[in-house]
């Protein structure tokens, strides 16, 4: 129980862990890089303007001859204090040694400031910095008649009211993105519990059935076609195959033992007569002995039979393909149960088409179609007619073993491939087959790579139809 939550847990926790890492953290990666370029951008309009505005300044005072011409001072300090009040920055005027000659705060006026910003505009050209603290830094030289650089203005600005909008813009943004957030993470925990409820559900169904409870059935919703239903859908198809499987075992080793008990009885019945009547005539035992040995013969051709069947399925034989000649396959085959034809005076009648080379085991394959020839002639009253034919197309070659003989019933027709299944009329006569002969057939054709198929009429005829591919891996 608790490795299978474990399982849905993992799955879970991955599909956070997704959300979080494709969904999340881009939001607000995203969110935060916005923010910066927005204020980046602010910060250098802000820088451009403030440039601007030096730069006027800087005109102004050249115009005035302020720095030179003590008289206006007065009107130009007022005018400096204005500006920087309403523009909510300080102006500080320096000559070219850096003194302070008007601060608009008042503070630092006779001062001598030496700022690399001061120093560059003096030098080379005018500055517009952002410092470490967020200040800005702005600075113009100030030209004097002859052209030559005789002081600086400085500006400094302090950024709150920048920030301060960002500020204002952050707040409900980020409160969208965890609500939106939150929404996405409901929905993504809702989705990975409509998939790890099934899931779930389909490990404990594998787990049973792996505990031999083939009865086990994960439930199919057939208007949903998702992928976990057909896994599902595909383990109840698994599930049915094993029952089966599991059934047809059950019903095997009961026909075995029905199959080899019948024989044991009469052994035991025959012996025990013998044994019992000690006066029976010689001619008594012989035919006791006889029947004795007729029904080991039957066991033991059930035991063989059996055996190749069982190593057949196990693939233990050593399966050896070669390039064989079907024609002289089937000739040998004919030739050899021809006699047996001949006892019942049936018309025994072979037509090779073509002549047909193909990929086989010779040794299986040539039983395979014996049994099929055998059941042609054991059922098959006298006078009838069995007939074997021969051919092929570009890929394939084809047996077909048909008779005139009983035929069988369209419903057997499903089941004569099943191991000990013999149709009630056919046991009941003294033909003493198995009920084995046509599983071999079967499983040599399905090794071959083929396919056997059957029509039949009652008290007409068969007819079986075998495909093999003429090269063994096609
Ligand atoms: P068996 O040893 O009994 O012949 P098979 O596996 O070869 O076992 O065949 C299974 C059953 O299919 C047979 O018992 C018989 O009832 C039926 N059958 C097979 N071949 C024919 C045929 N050619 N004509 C009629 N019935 C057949």
């Amino acid at each position: 129980m608790a490795k299978k939550k474990g399982g849905s847990y993992r799955i879970k926790f991955l599909m956070i862990i997704t959300y979080l890492c494709a969904g999340l953290i881009p939001l607000f990666l995203f969110t935060a890089v916005v923010f910066k370029t927005t204020e980046n951008y602010f910060i250098e309009e802000k820088k451009k303007e403030l440039l601007n505005q030096a730069n006027i300044f800087s005109g102004h005072i050249t115009i005035s001859g302020y720095l030179k011409n003590k008289d206006m001072r007065h009107a130009f300090d007022r005018d400096i204090e204005l500006t920087s009040e309403q523009g909510g920055f300080r102006i500080i005027v320096t000559d070219d040694m850096g003194v302070v000659i008007e601060d608009s705060n008042g503070t630092d006026n006779g001062k001598t400031i030496i700022i690399p910003e001061i120093v560059e505009a003096l030098e080379t050209k005018d500055v517009a910095r952002e410092q470490e603290s967020g200040d800005i830094y702005v600075v113009t030289s100030i030209v004097d008649e002859s052209g030559k650089k005789a002081g600086t203005v400085l500006i400094i600005y302090k950024p709150e009211d920048i920030h301060a909008m960002i500020a204002g813009i952050r707040k409900p943004v980020y409160i969208m993105t965890i609500l939106i957030s939150c929404i996405v993470l409901t929905f993504v925990l809702v989705l990975s519990h409509t998939i790890t409820g099934p899931l779930s559900k389909l490990m404990e169904v594998i787990r049973n059935i792996s505990e031999g409870h083939f009865d086990e059935r994960m439930p199919v919703d057939e208007n949903s076609d998702n992928e976990i239903m057909q896994v599902g859908a595909a383990v109840n198809n698994m599930a049915e195959k094993l029952e089966e499987v599991e059934t047809s075992r059950q019903h095997f080793v009961s026909n075995v033992s029905h199959e080899l008990k019948t024989p044991l009885s009469s052994i035991k019945v025959l012996s025990e007569s013998i044994l019992l009547d000690s006066e029976a005539p010689k001619e008594t035992y012989i035919e006791f002995l006889k029947d004795i040995n007729s029904e080991v013969d039957r066991m033991t051709e059930i035991i063989n039979d059996l055996l190749t069947l069982v190593k057949l399925d196990q693939k233990e034989i050593p399966v050896t393909f070669n390039q064989e000649s079907l024609n002289s396959v089937i000739e040998d085959i004919v030739k050899r149960l021809r006699p047996l034809a001949d006892n019942k005076n049936i018309d025994f009648e072979y037509t090779a088409v073509k002549e047909v080379n193909a990929e086989i085991d010779r040794t299986k394959f040539t039983l395979a179609v014996s049994n099929l020839v055998e059941n042609g002639i054991k059922y098959t009253d006298e006078g009838g007619k069995v007939k074997v034919v021969l051919d092929c197309d570009h890929q394939n070659a084809f047996i077909t073993v048909s008779d005139t003989g009983i035929g069988m019933a369209e419903e057997e027709l499903s089941k004569i491939f099943q191991r000990f299944y013999r149709i009630d009329k056919t046991r009941n006569r003294e033909t003493g087959g198995t009920g084995l002969g046509l599983s071999i057939t079967h499983s040599t054709v399905l090794m071959h790579n083929g396919s056997i198929k059957v029509t039949s009429r009652e008290n007409e005829g068969t007819t079986f139809v075998v495909r093999i591919p003429l090269i063994h891996n096609m």
